[in-house]
């Protein structure tokens, strides 16, 4: 299709979202932190999340001083921790490797942790306006269906497929627009299910429409059996709050604080000793399932209540008494969030 640019920017001009809050002011640091945030996230979503976060750290220089758990507090709903992680450890080899400046060329952005591909050409197109591509989610969407890429996007062929496209069709004029359209085409009118196909600049020429298997691009991930996981969390509850452990850095939800977790109830015996707590009523709550992208895993609560907390900060500043009623700068996963908002 010759005039796909063309015709995606005649959209874009009469439809496409242009006040979102990292369009105002651009910078590579804005434009980087919202390319991040809205990996897997929708911009809905996002846009509260980024404010508090510009809020917080409106310059490099102070999400490079921060420290991580403020980070991942701002993070705590969004998911994907290892984005945050990311960001900050990004945010200091930017300050320490390139004098607080964003590097720009292709090649730097991707050395950076958390920047791939993708993100890099959506920051190099928004920021300079030179040509560069990207293929985030939404773009491999519309790619595989008005040109009916066969194949799931994960697979190597049909990502090579998929990234050859989107950089063919890329215009030299107009970038930052036209970065911005495919996005938006993706989110607002190519959805997952049921696209607005009637709205669509494509929709005489998309392979997919035309033969109406829209339902089948991109193609889906093979299926495979997921593994089940189990594991017990400890609600240990004292007049001093709920305790919590600081996750070690890396692995899931690593350095956000969580109940102590043990593989068996024949556990808690050993672990309360070790802690020397005494367990005044132990029952258990409801499990829960968490869906990871390789196992689910079953958490089941088993809620303690305790008579002689003693100041576990102290002894171990991985251990804290938590107050609901007076929260501490923390980053919390939606799971350990829920359970507290369940007490
Ligand atoms: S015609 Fe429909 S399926 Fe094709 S690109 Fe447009 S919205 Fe997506």
């Amino acid at each position: 299709m010759q005039d796909f640019a063309e015709r995606l920017l005649n959209w874009f001009d009469l439809n496409g979202r242009k006040n979102l809050p990292w369009q105002q002011g651009v910078s590579p640091y804005r434009v980087w932190v919202s390319e991040i945030m809205l990996q897997q996230t929708q911009v809905t979503t996002v846009i509260p999340y980024y404010e508090r976060f510009m809020t917080n750290f409106p310059r490099i220089d102070l999400l490079a001083q921060a420290n991580q758990d403020e980070v991942l507090h701002l993070w705590t709903g969004l998911g994907y921790y290892a984005r945050a992680r990311n960001l900050h450890k990004t945010a200091q080899q930017i300050m320490t490797d390139y004098n607080g400046e964003m590097p720009l060329t292709q090649w730097e952005l991707e050395t950076l942790p958390g920047i791939g591909r993708s993100t890099a050409g959506a920051i190099i197109a928004i920021c300079t306006g030179q040509r560069a591509t990207i293929l985030d989610g939404n773009v491999k969407r519309v790619l595989s269906r008005v040109f009916k890429i066969e194949g799931w996007p994960g697979q190597s062929k049909t990502s090579r497929e998929l990234w050859h496209k989107a950089e063919q069709l890329t215009p030299d004029t107009r970038v930052p627009e036209y970065t911005q359209a495919i996005m938006d085409l993706g989110a607002m009118v190519c959805t997952r299910s049921s696209p607005k196909c009637q709205l669509c600049p494509f929709e005489g020429n998309c392979r997919a429409y035309k033969t109406q298997t829209t339902d089948q691009y991109p193609g889906r991930k093979p299926k495979k059996e997921m593994p089940v996981r189990q594991i017990k969390m400890l609600v240990i509850e004292s007049d001093q709050g709920i305790l919590l452990e600081k996750r070690p850095p890396r692995g899931i939800w690593g350095g956000l604080w969580s109940f102590p977790e043990l593989a068996t109830e024949a556990q808690v015996k050993t672990y309360a000793e070790t802690l020397g707590i005494r367990i005044l009523t132990s029952a258990s709550l409801p499990t829960l399932r968490h869906t990871f992208s390789h196992y689910h895993l079953d958490i089941e609560p088993l809620h303690l209540q305790i008579t002689n907390a003693t100041s576990l900060k102290g002894q171990d500043s991985n251990l804290i008494w938590f107050n609901k009623e007076d929260p501490e700068t923390l980053g919390l996963s939606g799971v350990v969030t829920k359970i507290l908002e369940s007490r």
